[in-house]
């Protein structure tokens, strides 16, 4: 069975731009990326930047998510945000599980795992990030630990709406460090993933979730990844902050889908 995934080009912003620079950002995206089909475009700003960012971008084609949410509705979570908070702003997609938040946080997978769930109850799309470091790649295990952050991350979430989910495979050796698996690294890993989501849930919503490469994508390597039938699109960090290397990427992957459809 061939499943139709459309092909996702997401920009996570980290923590740069204020809410001006983010607007003009958007106002110039919106430019740039006119005509780019057949690619479904987000970008995730930092939260303040959220409302400025979603009015450039309304009724465009392009959309947004916020890069973090708390699992908690509402509570004593000082400096935290929560998903109905952001629901209520419009906001649709949002990264959960970044390495950057488990390295730096100190998130855990059972907090992840939390995360996701309430992206879920409060009708945001999680684009949950997982992936191995560099020892676990050398030793040769990218595949198994993978697979069990997927298993950790969505246990006991019950049967989930394909179209509502977002997986990105992010080696934690290739975030910001200018280094990229292959795209035949990428693709393995992505295999064995949606073997392990059709396990976890059933092969069709293991056929229709979108799995996305990310680690240092740059326009010149989107090509080499978008002919991989198995990837699905990226997440692109330090690429995605300049406007024409962003709309390049964006380019690179609607080139190679036009050829494909
Ligand atoms: C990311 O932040 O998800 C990411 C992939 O960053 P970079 O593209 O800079 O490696």
């Amino acid at each position: 069975m061939k499943y139709n995934r459309i092909p996702l080009v997401a920009g996570n912003w980290k923590m740069y731009k204020t809410p001006a620079e983010a607007k003009q950002f958007a106002r110039l995206l919106r430019e740039k990326a006119q005509g780019l089909g057949g690619v479904e475009v987000i970008v995730c700003p930092p939260f303040p930047a959220l409302p400025a960012v979603a009015t450039e971008l309304a009724g465009s084609r392009i959309g947004w998510g916020a890069q973090n949410m708390h699992w908690a509705p509402e509570g004593a979570y000082t400096g935290e945000v929560s998903g109905p908070m952001l629901q209520a702003l419009g906001c649709r997609y949002v990264i959960l599980g970044h390495s950057e938040r488990r390295r730096h946080f100190g998130e855990t997978d059972e907090q992840i795992r939390q995360k996701l769930e309430a992206a879920l109850t409060y009708g945001l799309r999680p684009i949950f990030c997982l992936g191995e470091d560099l020892s676990i790649r050398e030793a040769g295990g990218a595949e198994a630990f993978c697979r069990r952050q997927l298993q950790a991350g969505l246990s006991g979430l019950g049967t989930i709406n394909p179209a509502d989910l977002v997986v990105a495979y992010e080696p934690v050796w290739a975030i910001g460090t200018g280094k990229t698996a292959t795209p035949a690294d990428a693709v393995a890993v992505i295999k064995a993933l949606r073997e392990e989501l059709a396990d976890l849930q059933n092969e069709a919503v293991a056929g229709q979730v979108r799995f996305l490469y990310g680690g240092s994508v740059k326009p010149e390597l989107i090509g080499s990844f978008m002919q991989e039938e198995e990837i699905d699109g990226v997440l692109v960090g330090g690429a995605s902050l300049n406007v024409d290397s962003f709309t390049a990427i964006i380019r690179g992957a609607a080139e190679v889908r036009g050829q494909r459809d």
